[in-house]
């Protein structure tokens, strides 16, 4: 099989940059994605430099897929990678039936997160369900906001809200309360209330939700919810490649996006435990190919 300069899995900003860069380095690029990420929602980016009006992140996969498409030499593929391996100078990369082999490999697999799953859930995200106050608190000012989550780590969230909204309150949406009894008063001297019961279901409509119903029977109105459930790294394949990951979960890299694996590299979401940003994501990708097409350079090329 002909291996290819690069393979880059994940089609998300962190992976179209690293194929955008790789391509104009004249390097042969497989992109492969199955477009489950968090770039696949309704949201609409106001936080990216150029787009005035915001612009949707499925529309900037659009516009990229449309940059991409002017070089001859990167090939997208709307496969699941289920496994990935060394070989001797390179790697191969598994779909269910089809295998791939490439010089270096670019990890742009993002996250998983874990919104609430109520009947009906996905339409809203991005729309009136949220889960970063970087992303969507500006735009979330003075609104009925319920935040859902059962740890610290949501407390603070909704204490963090209160400065874009004085209507907040907590839903732990779980069986087991783990607030702190530090946080919980916080919470208190806040004047935010906690709701301990879980969703059973949501009423609203195009993408806006307007009441939650718990299992208790509440129904509790709303006019955009944040959901600080977390959400977990997608590093399956990095795990296959024996790249170390962080006490977090997430892939460790270094300034470059280098793993400790020679010619592995990791961008986007699934480096970091904090700033996902699409910023962040495509420069991440952008640094992960250079350093890639670095790598792919003889000897005899490079000073160092
Ligand atoms: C509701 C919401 C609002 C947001 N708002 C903002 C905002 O306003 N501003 C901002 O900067 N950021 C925002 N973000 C965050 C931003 O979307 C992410 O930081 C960004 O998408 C990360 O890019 P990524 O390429 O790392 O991952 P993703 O966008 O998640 O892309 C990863 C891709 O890899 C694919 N993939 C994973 N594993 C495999 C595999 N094994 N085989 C093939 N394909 C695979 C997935 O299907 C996916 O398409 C928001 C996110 C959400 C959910």
């Amino acid at each position: 099989m002909r291996s290819v300069d690069a393979i880059v899995v994940g089609g998300g900003p962190a992976g179209l940059s690293a194929a955008l860069y790789l391509a104009r380095y004249n390097r042969e690029v497989l992109v492969f994605d199955v477009g489950h990420g968090r770039s696949t929602h309704h949201q609409r980016n106001h936080n990216y430099l150029g787009f005035p009006d915001g612009v949707p992140t499925t529309e900037l996969r659009q516009l990229a897929l449309q940059q991409l498409a002017r070089y001859p030499n990167v090939r997208v593929l709307h496969h699941t990678i289920v496994r990935a391996e060394a070989l001797p100078g390179g790697f191969a990369v598994h779909a269910q039936v089809h295998e791939w082999e490439g010089r270096t490999l670019v990890l742009a697999t993002g996250v998983l997160d874990h919104f609430p799953h109520f009947p009906g859930w996905e339409p809203y995200v991005g729309r009136s369900m949220f889960w970063c106050i970087t992303c969507d608190g500006y735009e979330n000012r003075g609104r009925d906001i319920l935040v859902v989550g059962h740890t610290d780590a949501a407390a603070g969230e909704a204490m963090q809200l209160h400065s874009l909204t004085d209507r907040i309150r907590l839903l732990t949406n779980s069986k087991e309360d783990e607030l702190s009894p530090r946080f919980r008063r916080r919470l208190d001297g806040a004047g935010i209330p906690v709701i301990h019961d879980r969703i059973d279901s949501a009423e609203g409509g195009d993408g806006m939700l307007r009441a939650i119903i718990t299992r208790g029977g509440q129904r509790l109105e709303l006019e955009s919810l944040f959901s600080i459930q977390g959400a977990t790294p997608e590093t399956v394949l990095a795990r296959q490649l024996g790249v170390p990951l962080a006490e977090t979960g997430y892939i460790v890299v270094d300034t470059e996006q280098k793993t400790s694996v020679p010619g592995v590299y990791a961008a986007g979401d699934v480096t970091s435990l904090h700033s996902h940003q699409v910023t962040a994501a495509v420069h991440e990708g952008a640094q992960a190919a250079s350093a890639a097409n670095y790598y792919l350079y003889p000897p005899e090329l490079k000073a160092d």
